[in-house]
C-alpha cells in the first residue's frame, strides 16, 4: 500500500495536529492513543514513511523498539501494572486504522481491556498521564 503523508500521525509528526506527546527522538515519536484500549495506553511510532512492518527500515525498528521499551517502563512504574500488550496491526485487514506504522503500548491486565477504539478519552485526564510518564522516563 502506498504511503499517504496526509494520514493524521504524519500531520502529528509534522505538528500539525496536537497530540500528548511522551517522548521524541530524531527516529521516533510517543504519545497517548486518543481512544484509548485501556489507561495509559500509548503508541509509538518512527519519523519515516511506512505503512506497516514490511515497510519498516531496520533501523527505524530498532529505533521504535528502543523507545518502546523506555515507554514500557515508564508505563509500568505510573500505571503500576506489570501487564503490558504490545500490539501492532499490518493492513486494514487485520484492523489496521491509521496507515502509518505504530506500535501499541497496552498497561492492562488481560480481564480489563476495552473494545479497540471505543471511545474517546477526557483530555485533561490524557495530559496528566502523558506528563507522568514523561517524567520518568529515562
Ligand atoms: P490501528 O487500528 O491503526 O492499529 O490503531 C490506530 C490507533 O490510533 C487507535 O488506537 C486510535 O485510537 C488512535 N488514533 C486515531 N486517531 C488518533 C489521533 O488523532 N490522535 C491520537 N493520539 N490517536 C489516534
Amino acid at each position: 500500500m502506498a504511503y499517504d503523508n496526509q494520514n493524521i500521525f504524519a500531520k502529528i509528526i509534522r505538528g500539525e495536529i496536537p497530540c500528548h506527546k511522551i517522548y521524541e527522538d530524531d527516529k521516533t515519536l510517543s504519545f497517548m492513543d486518543i481512544m484509548p484500549m485501556a489507561t495509559g495506553h500509548a503508541l509509538v511510532i518512527p519519523k519515516c514513511e511506512a505503512v506497516e512492518l514490511s515497510d519498516m527500515p531496520a533501523d527505524y525498528l530498532q529505533a521504535v523498539f528502543s523507545t518502546a521499551q523506555k515507554v514500557m517502563q515508564a508505563q509500568r512504574q505510573v500505571l503500576n501494572t506489570e501487564g503490558i500488550v504490545q500490539m501492532q496491526l499490518n493492513n486494514a485487514q487485520a484492523g489496521q486504522s491509521v496507515f502509518h506504522y505504530h506500535v501499541h503500548l497496552i498497561p492492562t491486565h488481560v480481564h480489563e481491556i476495552g473494545k479497540h477504539e471505543d471511545k474517546t478519552a477526557n483530555h485533561e485526564e490524557l495530559a496528566k498521564l502523558a506528563e507522568q510518564i514523561r517524567q520518568v522516563i529515562v
